[in-house]
Parts: structure tokens; C-alpha cells; sequence
């Protein structure tokens, strides 16, 4: 069945759950985004000052997506996806033409470049575009599981002028935001997604003060998780379970908007968050031990309190650092968070996706296809690691 074949608005009650955790192997995944190859970045270029054939464009685009999903499966991952190598970035597919004047600053990252969130316009507010036209693009290519990543109902509500705070207007584009964002997460698992994972890169944005982006602040946060609560609510049971949440404090052109957050103030809220899993950057904190401990700790007391406890995927790898990590030193990290986080609860993921915008020059890298390079033999790395996590912490072979 195609995507295509929904009608917009449709209830899709009838999904497919998702799956279910394998037991007795910790999972493994990624976050969502590959850097796009250096002709494709060339080639989008290219279309828009119309030195570009459509038809070619879609070639390019096509042996893009063959080539990231052939190098996902070579690294032995259990679950792949196209690697976003269709959009623009991550937050910008369900937007419309009408949509696409410039918004408010969305962050300023550490390098000191910045990015903006496009304005939506008038009510109603309908996706142009579904994150599972994706996954249906490669259902036929692999009989292997397949993970989509999709926007945050928080990063869409970014996009409301601020003009329309408190107004009706404001509530009515909120409801098409939150029915359209439950809608596309459906949308994947009909597609065959096994795993959908929300980008909520805006989380922990919210708790940094910056007159440069004055949207974010303590409240903004609390009125982000009432959304992602919104919209994990229209899900049935089957489906919530096999829907994350993806937090890290950003990652375009290698750098950061929001590492120097403290993360003891934002997981406790995060958990508030009523997902199947999270998708938790660890590795490029100066003391990932510290994250296991402090999600150790909420989900003590999440368990106290009678609430079903998530899964937790670790981020093991960086995508912003060249460095590779070695297989030995994800699975020290993963059996080192196996102190305070039951196995039975813990996952390995990348940091972050590794290029969240389409045009990502990898500086830190030196280019986008040598990114590439070290972007699938980190994923190697974190696959291996976590294999050998999974023996060491089942008593097997170390
Ligand atoms: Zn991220």
C-alpha cells in the first residue's frame, strides 16, 4: 500500500504496531540523517538556479539513496533507513511553498553561524509532504527494518508567527500541527516503518537564554512536551511504543547549538515525556557517564511513581568529531551505563543525526564525502560495540 493512497486527514487506526524489542540483544539504531554526498549538495544547487534537468537531479538523488542504504546494511546495522538524502533538512518536508519566507532565529550554534525557522502562514495548516514518502521510496529495496525519523510538533510550533501568541488563530494552527504531526507518524509505520523517532533537537535549545533566539526559556520547554504528549496520545499503545524522542543539543556544519546546557536540568522534564524510547546524546558530553546515571535516576523514580519506564538508546558515537570510536570503546561505554541503566532498558544510538541540513559543508571533516566515510564507519563501531556489550552483559563471550 502506498502512502499516497491515505487521504489527508485521514485517522489511520489500522497501522501496523511497529516492532517490538528483540529480547536479550541490546538495539541499536540510528538517529535519522547521513551527510548528503558533495554531487548531491552540488546538484540541489544546481536544480534551483535551473542549470539542472529535473530527471537528472532525480538520478542523482536516486543513486544517493542506493549507495547510503548499501552502506548501512555493509555496516551490519539491524535497521536502516535512506539517511534523509530526499530533504532539505530535517524540519523543512512538510512544509509548502507558502511557507517558505523566513521566520525567527531558531539558534546560534557555537561556530557562531545561526539558523531560522520558516513562517508558517494562515490557518489551516496541512503537511505538504510526509515524512513516510520516504520510507515507502525504499520499502522495495530491503527486506531489512526500517527507521524514520520525523518533526517535532515543538520545532512546527516554532514556526507560528509571533504575532499570533494567545490569539485564536495560534490555537487552530496548534490543532492542524498536532493532528498533522500524529498523522505522519502513522503515515511511516503504514509505510512499513518498524521505528519512528521525533527530533526534538529543541528541547533542551529551550533552556539556553539568548536575546538572539528570545522564544526559548523554561516555559517554552514545558509547552514543548505538552505537544509532544498531544500528539504521542493519538497514537494507539502499539505504536507509542515503537515512537522515540531524539534529544541533543544540534549539529550543523559540526557544531553545536546547545551543549553547554546542563543536561541535569532537562532530563528530569524529558522524561515527562510519554514515548515508547528515547534517542539520547551521551558520547560528546564531557562525562557520558553522567547521563547514565542521571537517566538511571529518573527512571527509579519513574518506576516509583507507577509509570512505564522507556527504553533508553545512548548515543555512543559523535557525528561532529572525525575521530572514530572503536568497537571496544562502545562497549565500555554501553556496560559502564548497564550500572545504572537496566540492560534490559538500554539501546546504543549515534549522538545525533550526522547531517540534519541537506547543505553541510562537514568543516570539521574537511568534506562531505569523507563525512560520509567516517559517518558509516562510526555506525560499523556502534553496531560491533553494541554486539559486544550485549555478550559481555549476558554473560557470553567479552
Ligand atoms: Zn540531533
Amino acid at each position: 500500500m502506498s502512502t499516497t493512497d491515505i487521504p489527508a486527514g485521514a485517522v489511520v487506526t489500522a497501522a501496523p504496531a511497529g516492532r517490538p524489542w528483540e529480547a536479550g540483544t541490546l538495539p541499536t539504531e540510528q538517529v535519522g540523517s547521513l551527510p548528503r554526498p558533495a554531487a548531491l549538495q552540488a546538484a540541489v544547487l544546481d536544480l534551483e538556479i535551473g542549470v539542472l534537468a529535473r530527471d537528472e537531479f532525480a538520478r542523482i538523488q536516486d543513486a544517493a539513496v542506493r549507495d547510503t542504504l548499501d552502506r548501512l546494511i555493509a555496516t551490519g546495522s539491524p535497521i536502516v533507513s535512506d539517511g534523509e538524502q530526499r530533504r532539505q533538512s530535517f524540519a523543512s518536508y512538510p512544509l509548502g511553498a507558502d511557507d517558505l519566507d523566513e521566520g525567527p532565529v531558531f539558534a546560534v550554534f557555537a561556530d557562531g553561524h545561526h539558523r531560522v525557522v520558516p513562517s508558517i502562514s494562515a490557518p489551516p495548516f496541512r503537511f505538504q509532504g510526509w515524512a513516510a514518502d520516504d520510507v515507502s521510496a525504499i520499502r522495495p529495496l530491503t527486506d531489512l527494518p526500517l527507521k524514520q525519523a520525523v518533526i517535532s510538533p515543538s520545532m512546527l510550533s516554532l514556526m507560528v508567527p509571533a504575532e499570533q501568541a494567545g490569539s485564536s488563530v495560534r490555537a487552530e494552527l496548534i490543532e492542524d500541527i498536532v493532528a498533522g504531526c500524529a498523522e505522519d507518524i502513522q503515515r511511516c509505520f503504514v509505510a512499513g516503518a518498524s521505528r519512528v523517532s521525533i527530533d526534538f533537537t529543541e528541547g533542551r535549545l529551550a533552556l539556553r537564554q539568548d536575546l538572539r533566539a528570545p522564544w526559548a526559556g523554561p516555559a517554552a520547554l514545558g509547552g514543548f512536551i505538552e505537544l509532544m504528549n498531544a500528539v504521542l496520545d493519538r497514537l494507539t499503545p502499539e505504536q507509542r511504543a515503537a515512537t522515540g524522542v531524539h534529544t541533543c543539543p544540534g549539529n550543523a556544519n559540526d557544531s553545536a547549538h546547545s551543549a553547554d546546557i546542563d543536561y541535569a536540568a532537562l532530563i528530569p522534564e524529558l522524561f515527562q515525556i510519554e514515548a515508547g524510547y528515547f534517542l539520547m546524546q551521551a558520547a560528546s558530553e564531557k562525562d557520558p557517564g553522567r547521563v547514565a546515571r542521571l537517566v538511571g535516576r529518573e527512571l527509579t523514580a519513574l518506576a516509583g511513581a507507577g509509570r512505564e519506564q522507556p527504553r533508553v538508546l545512548l548515543g555512543v558515537t559523535d557525528p561532529t568529531s572525525p575521530r572514530l570510536e572503536t568497537a571496544e570503546h562502545v562497549r565500555d561505554q554501553l556496560v559502564n551505563a548497564a550500572r545504572f541503566i537496566p540492560a534490559e532498558l538500554l539501546g546504543s544510538t549515534d549522538d545525533c543525526g550526522f547531517s540534519p541540513y541537506l547543505i553541510d559543508e562537514k568543516p570539521r571533516h574537511g568534506s562531505p564525502d569523507y563525512a560520509r566515510d567516517v559517518a558509516f564507519a562510526k555506525i560499523a563501531a556502534r553496531v560491533r560495540g553494541t554486539q559486544l556489550a550485549s555478550d559481555h552483559l549476558s554473560g557470553g563471550t567479552q
